[in-house]
């Protein structure tokens, strides 16, 4: 297979070429270096109808046949991360290192998914009667993906989906579909025909699938305001949902840690993938007695990070993914500093790729735009605090409720302190750590329901209760 050239989607198991396509712009240059399909209405009705036809015999098939499957979906990740990791940083801008271990982590969340068994629960066996509830797949499940991490937040719904015996119709992101169109193409060894389709296309597709009557549940991931579309168009005819949303995820530095292991550790949670993380820290609060410490080791190190080209030796940060993410930061950054708060800033390099700088605020009112919303680019709020009620409530003071992260010494203190934090995953002297077996789930605006897990699984199952009399 070339990755470098023809795109093609993956519909009933074969090629789809539609009559437009969409530029794909690589975020380093600035400039387009390939085109993918521009998926037509027409198109999307054949694969939600392949989908539809292959589901009858998919959902019939032993779950030990779809778990061989999903596993082997795995292996061919495994095979091709070399080649998908350089397409990925050619459309996504990560650095290849780093680009080469999503697909690797996405070959690996297949496995370990592809182990897991919906349980069956027995509430009564009497003599009287026996009563179980078993799970069973919903149908065609509509899969949308955002840009930040392409793969790994594809392969989240991919796994669990077709486990469970659903079919699924996947769109990635305009800005990168590549890699999920040539995974696309290489599944097709592994799932029969419509058991997985791959489209993509420009910002109409997306509406086009969340109002199609042909599909049965829809799992989305991007921001806050798409998903809240989402869940209406949703609505018109019930269709399960499951969004996983945007963040501004606290982080709280007690005053007890060891400045020197922790600097790099908390630079790295803030700024890896050029801070598009959805649980990425996006406000930083710091006690007072260690705030300066902090600050200037932070500063050291954003201002000797390489941001460049992710395709060049020794780059560690990419560009921003893509123009108009850019354009968002870069007004929230022109914001700061029209308000005059202090910045700390990295290197980045000029020219025409989506390039910005590495930015620490240093101590900015809470009430200002850098700390009240997801930047989702390269610049960190540092806030200072003296009491932890009053810092608990201040991380608390959001829309959000994704993720967040404490460091002390003191775990038991800090265990208190995560329990008090509204947020789905909470994490004490790490971050970033996401599991397959492990429950993900956004609070508050930052999601309804379950990725991951066996909560996660079952979210693409509906339970069906079975009463039998006996005697
Ligand atoms: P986005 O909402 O702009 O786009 C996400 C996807 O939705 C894309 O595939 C897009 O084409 C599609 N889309 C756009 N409008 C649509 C509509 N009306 N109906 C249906 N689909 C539509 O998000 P993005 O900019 O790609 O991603 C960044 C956001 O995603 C951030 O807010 C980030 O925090 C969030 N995110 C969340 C998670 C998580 O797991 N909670 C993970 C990654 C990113």
């Amino acid at each position: 297979m070339d990755f470098d050239r023809d795109y093609k989607m993956t519909i009933n198991g074969r090629d789809a070429v539609s009559p437009g396509t969409i530029e794909v712009v690589n975020p380093a240059t600035g400039t387009a270096f390939a085109s993918a399909p521009d998926c037509t209405r027409g198109q999307l009705d054949e694969a939600v109808a392949a989908a539809r036809a292959a589901f009858k015999s998919w959902k019939a098939t032993p779950i030990a046949e779809r778990q061989a499957a999903v596993k082997k979906a795995g292996d061919i990740l495994l095979a091709h991360a070399e080649e998908l990791g350089r397409l990925f940083t050619r459309e996504q801008g990560r650095p290849v290192d780093a680009a080469k271990q999503e697909i690797q982590g996405a070959g690996a969340w297949l496995h370990a998914v592809s182990t897991m068994t919906p349980p069956v629960h027995v509430s009564e066996d009497s003599p009287a009667q026996y009563i179980e509830t078993r799970y069973v797949p919903l149908g065609v499940v509509c899969a949308i993906a955002p840009w930040n991490f392409p793969v790994t937040l594809s392969m989240w719904k991919v796994a669990p989906a077709l486990v469970a015996g659903n079919t699924m119709v996947l769109k990635p992101s305009p800005f990168t579909p590549l890699c999920t169109l040539k995974i696309g193409e290489l599944f097709r060894d592994v799932f029969p025909p419509g058991v997985f389709n791959v489209i993509s296309g420009g910002d109409e597709l997306g509406p086009w699938m969340t109002a199609h009557p042909g599909f049965d549940k829809i799992s989305f991931t991007g921001s806050t305001a798409t998903g809240k579309r989402v869940m209406e168009s949703a609505s018109k005819d019930l269709k399960r949902v499951t969004l996983e949303l945007g963040g501004n995820d606290a982080a709280i530095v007690m005053p007890d840690v060891n400045l020197d292991e922790v600097a790099q550790k908390i630079f790295f949670g803030a700024f890896f993938n050029t801070a598009q993380i959805c649980v990425a820290t996006k406000r930083l609060y710091v006690h007072e007695a260690v705030y300066e410490g902090l600050r200037d080791r932070l500063a050291g190190i954003a201002k000797a990070v390489k941001m460049g080209d992710g395709a060049e030796q020794g780059t560690v940060l990419g560009p921003i993914q893509n123009k108009r993410q850019y354009e968002r930061v870069l007004d929230l950054l022109e914001d700061a500093k029209k308000n005059e708060l202090t910045l700390i800033q990295g290197a980045a390099p000029e020219g025409s790729g989506f390039f910005i700088p590495v930015t620490i605020v240093d101590n900015p009112p809470e009430d200002s735009r850098v700390v009240q919303e997801e930047a989702f680019g390269p610049i960190l709020p540092m806030l200072k605090f003296k009491d932890v009620d009053d810092v608990i409530d201040r991380a608390n003071a959001s829309d959000y409720g994704l993720a967040g992260a404490v460091w002390s010494k003191d775990i038991d203190k800090a265990v208190e302190i995560a329990h008090r934090m509204e947020t789905g995953t909470v994490w004490i002297n790490q971050n970033l750590n996401l599991r397959p077996d492990t429950p993900f789930a956004g609070r508050k605006q930052s999601g309804s329901g379950v990725e991951n897990g066996m909560e996660g699984l079952l979210e693409y199952m509906a339970p069906q209760a079975v009463y039998i009399a006996r005697g």
